[in-house]
């Protein structure tokens, strides 16, 4: 505990403390794996298919300090084996990062049922699914870091996401509501809102809306996922230890 007139230690290395994170093989999941792994914690990482990118990972990151597991989000049952496995494997979890998400862009007019579900499960009831399997662990433990990855669309509407900005506005309030509920068991919750970030994700605009985006952005260029994991690895780390239920744009000033 640290007590008014202390100095905080903003240098705290974080061996041994173990972090989950979803949909870590690539993009902004991966670089998170990576910056974490850079900064000692031990790290257990979720993907869906690609065996083959999520064995690379490992053996890039030495198979001591990394865990890789296949797991769907969307099945409370696939979430739950995960975590099970995480406990035995490395004994604790001290972090949970909700990192995996997709996109289904279409005009409401257009949208179809299956793009509205398939977005809401992943993006949202896959959040429910990873943070409701963890969080007795968390309370037992009385101590816990999440951060939650929504979106620049969590926070201001864009068109032809309707699925999308539901699915990540609905995570910030989850967020919000879980923080209040868990900051006296030292649990804390936040999320970080990118904006444009170079990764398969934003690989699918044409050039000529990416130029329409960079344009949008002051900073006139797309974050790298780096930039993403730097700030996410603060929120999870002792150095924030003060921070819970906010909301943390990263977006070269998009939404300004
Ligand atoms: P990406 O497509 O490169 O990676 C998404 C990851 O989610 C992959 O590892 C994928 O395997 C995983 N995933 C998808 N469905 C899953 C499921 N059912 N179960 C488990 N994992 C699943 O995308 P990214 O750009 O790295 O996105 C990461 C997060 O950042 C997402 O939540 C996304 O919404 C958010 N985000 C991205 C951007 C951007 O510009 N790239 C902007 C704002 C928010």
């Amino acid at each position: 505990m640290v007590f008014p007139g202390e100095q905080v230690d903003m240098n705290v290395k974080q061996d041994n403390k173990v972090a989950m994170i979803t949909g870590g093989s690539r993009g902004i999941g991966r670089s998170i794996v990576e910056e974490l792994v850079r900064q000692g914690w031990l790290v257990a990482f979720t993907y869906v298919s690609n065996d083959q990118q999520a064995e690379t990972l490992v053996a890039e990151l030495g198979a001591g300090q990394v865990l890789a597991l296949r797991a769907d989000n969307t099945s409370m049952d696939s979430v739950q084996a995960a975590t099970r496995e995480v406990l035995e494997h490395f004994g604790r979890i001290d972090a949970l990062v909700n990192n995996a998400g997709l996109t289904r862009d279409n005009l409401l007019l257009m949208q179809d049922k299956e793009e509205w579900d398939t977005v809401l499960n992943v993006n949202l009831n896959g959040v429910f699914n990873t943070t409701k399997s963890l969080i007795r662990h968390f309370l037992q433990q009385r101590s816990g870091a999440i951060v939650n990855v929504s979106s620049v669309a969590g926070v201001i509407g864009v068109p032809g996401q309707t699925n999308y900005c539901a699915s990540k506005f609905g995570q910030i309030g989850f967020s919000k509501a879980l923080a209040l509920e868990t900051a006296g068991r030292n649990i804390r919750v936040n999320s970080v809102c990118p904006g444009f970030i170079a990764t398969d994700m934003t690989e699918k605009l044409t050039q000529e809306q990416y130029q329409e985006a960079v344009n949008s952005i002051p900073m006139k260029r797309f974050g790298q996922p780096a930039e993403v994991a730097a700030l996410v690895a603060f929120l999870l780390s002792d150095a924030a230890s003060y921070i819970t239920g906010q909301v943390f744009v990263i977006d070269g000033g998009l939404t300004t």
